[in-house]
């Protein structure tokens, strides 16, 4: 079973990262850290599911991927730079055991920060901040996802 779904809006957010906004079909349900096999409605491409992180959190009115392009490799994520608003994503399965069990120190590196925008967006809505904090390691500078927004966390 597959939900066909509409991109509200896309945008580059480092030099080969997307933010991809869709909207949220009703009745999808996931918890923050969870992700969900998607395809691309484009000829030829439907049949290639990816697995990707939730980055929004489950009280959005709308869902949000953060994903890391491979420009030179002709897979999904390439095909993605080529997405644009009102475009149509298929969504799949909902799965993942990644999730927020208490305060701590949590380590991600490059895209692997996708569980951790959406477990930081929760604990921000609920006041929960407090002591968690989060280390993250890049190749570059230029890699950094999101930095501004976790400065302020
Ligand atoms: C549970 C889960 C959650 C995930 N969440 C996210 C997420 O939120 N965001 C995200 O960005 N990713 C996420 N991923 C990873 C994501 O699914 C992969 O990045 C995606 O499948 C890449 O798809 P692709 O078709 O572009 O490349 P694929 O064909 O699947 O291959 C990607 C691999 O190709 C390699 N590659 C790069 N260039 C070349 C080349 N020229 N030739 C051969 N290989 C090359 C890359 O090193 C990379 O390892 C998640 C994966 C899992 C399992």
């Amino acid at each position: 079973m597959s939900n066909k779904v509409k991109i509200l809006s896309i945008e580059k957010i480092t030099h080969d990262v997307l933010r991809i906004k869709a909207d949220k079909p009703n009745d999808l349900t996931y918890k923050t850290g969870q992700a969900v096999d998607i395809s691309l409605n484009i000829e030829g491409w439907q049949k290639e599911i990816r697995t990707f992180t939730f980055t929004s959190i489950p009280d959005d009115n709308f869902i949000e991927f953060t994903i890391k392009t491979y420009p030179s490799h002709n897979a999904v994520t390439n095909q993605m730079l080529s997405l644009k608003a009102n475009d149509e994503i298929f969504l799949y399965d909902v799965y993942g055991d990644i999730q927020y069990k208490g305060e701590g120190i949590f380590i991600a590196g490059g895209a692997g920060i996708t569980p951790f925008i959406s477990i930081f967006k929760q604990l921000e809505k609920d006041n929960k901040i407090s002591n968690n904090k989060l280390l993250f390691a890049n190749k570059t500078k230029a890699d950094i996802i999101d930095e501004q927004k976790f400065k302020i966390y």
